[in-house]
């Protein structure tokens, strides 16, 4: 059968924290939805993080980067804890992130912010501005003001120091980060909004013409485009105006954030990131949450929900993808909730059962 074809290796980091705990929660559900819709998973488990400086002295060793480049996605949970805090730069746990993202070659980080209608009191916004939201941050990754050069530090004219930055983009980087967006908002309602600065900016101008030449290869996608301090106060004003958001580096980081606070549920948002070729990297948006580590105290849905992000833009499962969403979508409509989402008169769990309450409702006939 056609089924009998569709076999991944997947690369599984569950890192520092509460990671290993919400990792094999995540992977039983993988396992289960594997098994459900007739594919096979193997999976391979490698350090990264502190657990790879304290074992291996670094945060990346060569053989956890080699695993992950021969698989056909990676997934991963968290990183970093007190313990790793004071350690000089290259022994720091996010040097292992930084350097999976350059190694994988991922250059659009995808981040939703959606506002569960179960978890509507989370949200910092008012319930009829907070009911429905559903917004995807297609943000660029690998350029612009973070990495332009030149930069430093230097002297001016009148021999007063200075700092500065150059925000560059090619159009090779545009047109590529334009495409995923282009891409996610065909997944979704087809709704794209690029969100620059070009009424202020050269390379913002560029990136709307990009984007502009870009939108001819998708007459099927509704473009629109915003500037980045409007952008901003309408994701707070009205979110629901948006779909899918794209934009470049420092105004993703920011903008994502802004995004995802308004649904005021950490524990519950997934985020992939991704290249041309070659495999993706799916992890919570959350930290390692150091504080409740060990405690069977962690909301493991956002890993969960990773799976799913996983399966929908990594491999193209995108049937087992929303089968998961469905299952986590029920399960906190049968009342269940880890401490960081708990609310009056719904059942307090851990971990371990959160997770099997999602097994139970991927179970149940659909
Ligand atoms: P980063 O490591 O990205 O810098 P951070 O240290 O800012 O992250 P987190 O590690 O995400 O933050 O933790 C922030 C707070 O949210 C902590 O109190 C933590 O316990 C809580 N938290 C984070 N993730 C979860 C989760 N999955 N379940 C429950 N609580 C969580
Ligand atoms: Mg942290």
């Amino acid at each position: 059968t056609a089924s009998a074809s569709r076999s991944y290796k997947i690369t599984v980091l569950p890192g520092d924290g509460i990671g290993p705990e919400i990792m094999s929660v995540a992977l039983d559900v993988m396992r289960s939805i594997g098994s459900q819709e007739g594919i096979s998973f193997h999976f391979t488990t490698k350090l990264v993080g502190g657990a790879a400086i304290d074992a291996a002295g670094t945060p990346l060793p060569e053989e956890t980067l080699v695993a992950c480049k021969d698989s056909d996605a990676v997934l991963l949970a968290a990183i970093g804890g007190y313990k790793w805090d004071n350690n000089e730069p290259h022994l720091r746990p996010e040097r292992g992130l930084l350097g999976l993202r350059a190694g994988l070659g991922v250059f659009a980080n995808l981040r939703p912010a959606t506002v569960f209608s179960q978890l509507v009191e989370s949200s910092t916004l008012k319930r009829e501005v907070a009911e429905g939201v559903d917004v995807m941050v297609v943000r660029e990754l690998t350029g612009g003001i973070y990495f332009g050069e030149p930069k430093g530090f230097g002297t001016n004219k009148n021999g007063d120091r200075t700092g500065f930055n150059t925000e560059v983009y090619s159009a090779t980087e545009i047109d590529r980060i334009a495409r995923v967006g282009f891409e996610t908002a065909r997944k979704r309602t087809g709704k794209l909004c690029s969100v620059d600065k070009a009424n202020v900016l050269e390379a913002s101008q560029f990136w709307r013409e990009r984007v502009i030449e870009i939108a001819k290869e998708y007459p099927d996608v509704e473009l629109s485009h915003m500037y980045v301090d409007n952008a901003a106060m309408q994701l707070i004003r009205n979110p629901k105006q948006f779909d899918t958001i794209v934009t470049n580096n420092i105004f993703g980081d920011i903008l994502s954030d802004e995004a995802s606070m308004l649904t005021g549920s950490i524990g519950m948002l997934p985020s992939a990131s991704i290249g041309q070729s070659g495999p993706g990297l799916f992890e919570p948006v959350h930290g390692s949450a150091p504080d409740i580590a060990g405690q069977n105290k962690a909301n493991p849905l956002a890993q969960i929900l990773s799976v799913a992000m996983l399966l929908k833009y990594g491999l193209g499962e995108k049937k087992a993808a929303e089968r998961i969403e469905a299952a986590v979508l029920a399960t906190l409509d049968r009342g269940f909730r880890t401490g960081d989402i708990v609310s009056e008169g719904k059942t307090l769990v851990g971990c371990k059962q959160m997770g099997e309450e999602v097994m139970r409702a991927l179970q149940a006939p659909v």
